[in-house]
């Protein structure tokens, strides 16, 4: 019990770390994951709407080019016109024709959109310049059509090379403008214009668009371009996308067509954010939730943790500290000590507890025990610790100044008178009556160890009830010495009753005689009255060497039950 008592002592219960912390990586987690669902979303649409930008920019290159080849076509179709009217207007001298030529010049012009055509001869002149509002706006425009003009000359002036009409982006008039330019073949006797040489070019056709006019027009109908414009310089606002319009032949920068693009991401994002604000509300709430619940999960196991821990430190019936309780306390008061202080063990067991337990039931036992421990709290209160180290035993440990074992040592004596007294059980219906006897040690110099306290206190118990219960013995040594004489007599007459036996059986054989180390003498008893009849015999056992010594006595009943008691235990033997 000892051993075991104090095998406890230095044990604690590990202490767990802050489980609270396990919900910053799974907060984290979760934000983590929305983040990412976020960021994923608008890359998505960004990346999309990046293409999307590129196709659009790629088609308005393209649509621009369709436009330089349609003016290239269109200039030649009417440069083909003029084939057939001029020889007799220009060429022949002949007035006449002139008025006819006008007239399917400003139709062509018309129809075909141009904003303004021009016919010029082989040194860039105007073949008519009547017209002041002509002539000055070509004055203004020669200049800037000097090199395409040039181009067109040169690449006509192959005798065998056939004619090529040639169309650009320039800047006009401080406006992006398709030019187109095609010479004019006005040789006798030439059926098909198309097989025309150079050497046979009299006169050039100029002929322009704006692309700020029809041209866009036509592109934001056939691009579907929202709300299409254009600038001189970049000045796109927000949401809108600028294309910058370079000149062909140096790639300068001319103007800017700016819409507002169509952005298949930013629609989808836009639809989306509503479901993916829900989404992330209810992954929120989830998660909240989800953490509330381990909270309070967390709560519930440390209640019952806790819960746990004091079970495993109370007794059951009782609600006392139990053994491992005692142990550290023990533990606590050696750890705490001071030479002003002394510490004290009592150990108590019920005595005749079985007794109780055998006549009135367990149940009654049980409720025996709850009240002599509610008894003896009483009397400890808060001066120590009172525990129930298990059955009927008992514990009580003080910590007390140096010079009050002996005050202290009253809890005992009181102990002792409050236990004695009756106990109702059953609810009245059956009373009790038992005792307690208490061994007491005490610790004044801290020198002795826990164990060694217990151990006293265990041996100061077994005198007490030796002394036949009922009353407190505290620890000294000659407890011990006459402890320590009691079991070597026991030993010792083990071991002679033993070598009786083995001469006997051995003796009996060989026919030795064996000198017992004990005598039995018999001293008979008389009824009162009757002296001369025997009514049965005292049997001492003397040491055979020291016939003084009683060691045991006992009396044997002439009634033939052989039965006879201890007068030191009070017991009776068979
Ligand atoms: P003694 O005077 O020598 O102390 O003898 P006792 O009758 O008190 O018996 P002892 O102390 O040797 O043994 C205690 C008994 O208490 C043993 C067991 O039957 C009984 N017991 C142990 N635990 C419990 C319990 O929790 N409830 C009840 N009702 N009885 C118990
Ligand atoms: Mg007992």
């Amino acid at each position: 019990m000892l051993a075991h008592l104090y095998g406890v002592l230095s044990e604690s219960l590990p202490r767990r770390k802050n489980s609270r912390l396990i919900f910053v990586p799974i907060a984290t987690i979760g934000i983590a994951a929305i983040l990412l669902a976020v960021l994923a979303t608008v890359w998505a649409g960004a990346e999309s709407d990046l293409a999307a930008l590129e196709r659009q920019k790629e088609l308005v290159t393209t649509k621009l080019a369709d436009q330089v080849n349609r003016v290239a076509s269109d200039v030649a179709m009417v440069a083909t016109g003029y084939t057939s009217l001029l020889p007799g207007s220009v060429a022949g001298g002949d007035d006449a024709n002139q008025p006819e030529v006008r007239r399917f010049g400003e139709t062509a012009t018309a129809v075909f959109g141009f904003e303004q055509m021009l016919l010029v001869d082989r040194q860039g002149n105007l073949v008519f310049d009547d017209d002041a509002a002509t002539t000055r706006r070509y004055q203004w425009v020669r200049p800037l059509l000097a090199d395409l003009f040039d181009q067109v000359r040169n690449n006509n002036s192959e005798a065998t090379a056939p004619a090529v009409t040639r169309a650009e982006i320039l800047r006009l008039e401080g406006r992006a403008s398709i030019v187109g330019m095609s010479p004019i073949v006005l040789s006798a006797g030439q059926d098909d214009p198309g097989e025309a040489t150079a050497a046979q070019t009299d006169f050039y056709l100029i002929a322009f668009r704006f692309v700020d006019g029809i041209i866009l027009d036509d592109l934001s109908r056939e691009m579907g371009l929202k709300g299409a414009r254009y600038a001189r310089t970049i000045d796109a606002e927000d949401g809108e996308v600028a294309f910058q319009v370079e000149a062909s032949a140096t790639g300068d920068p001319i103007g800017v067509i700016i819409w507002t693009p169509d952005l298949p991401g930013s629609k989808v994002i836009e639809r989306l954010t509503p479901y993916l604000a829900a989404a992330i509300a209810v992954i929120g709430i989830l998660f909240w939730l989800l953490v509330l619940r381990l909270n309070r999960s967390w709560k519930e196991l440390r209640r019952s943790e806790q819960h746990a821990r004091e079970l495993a430190l109370q007794d059951v019936l009782t609600r006392l500290p139990n053994r491992e309780l005692f142990a550290r306390r023990l533990d606590e008061c050696f750890t705490s000590a001071s030479p002003d202080t002394s510490i004290v063990v009592g150990f108590i067991d019920l005595d005749r507890f079985k007794a109780v337990n055998d006549t009135f039931g367990h149940a009654a036992g049980d409720e025996l025990i709850i009240k002599t421990a509610a008894r003896m709290s009483e009397v400890v209160a808060a001066r120590g610790t009172l525990a129930r180290l298990g059955g009927d035993e008992f514990a009580v440990l003080l910590m007390v100044g140096k010079h009050e074992v002996a005050a202290q040592i009253e809890i005992f004596d009181r102990i002792v008178s409050e236990i004695h007294q009756p106990f109702a059980l059953r609810q009245g219906e059956v009373t009790a009556h038992i005792g307690c006897s208490i061994g007491i040690s005490t610790s004044t110099d801290h020198q002795c160890p826990p164990e060694e306290l217990l151990r006293r206190a265990d041996v100061s118990l077994y005198q007490a009830k030796a002394r036949g219960r009922g009353c407190y013995v505290l620890y000294n040594a000659e407890i011990e010495t006459g402890q320590r004489e009691r079991e070597r007599l026991i030993d010792d007459l083990r071991t002679e009753l033993s070598q009786i036996e083995a001469a006997s059986l051995s003796g009996n054989a060989a026919g030795a005689i064996y000198r017992p180390a004990f005598e039995v003498h018999f001293q008979t008893i008389h009824k009162a009255g009757d002296e001369n009849s025997v009514s049965g015999a005292e049997a001492l056992v003397r040491l055979a060497s020291s016939s003084a010594r009683p060691a045991l006595a006992g009396q044997v009943h002439t009634d033939c039950r052989k039965q006879w008691t201890d007068r030191r235990t009070g017991h009776l033997h068979s």
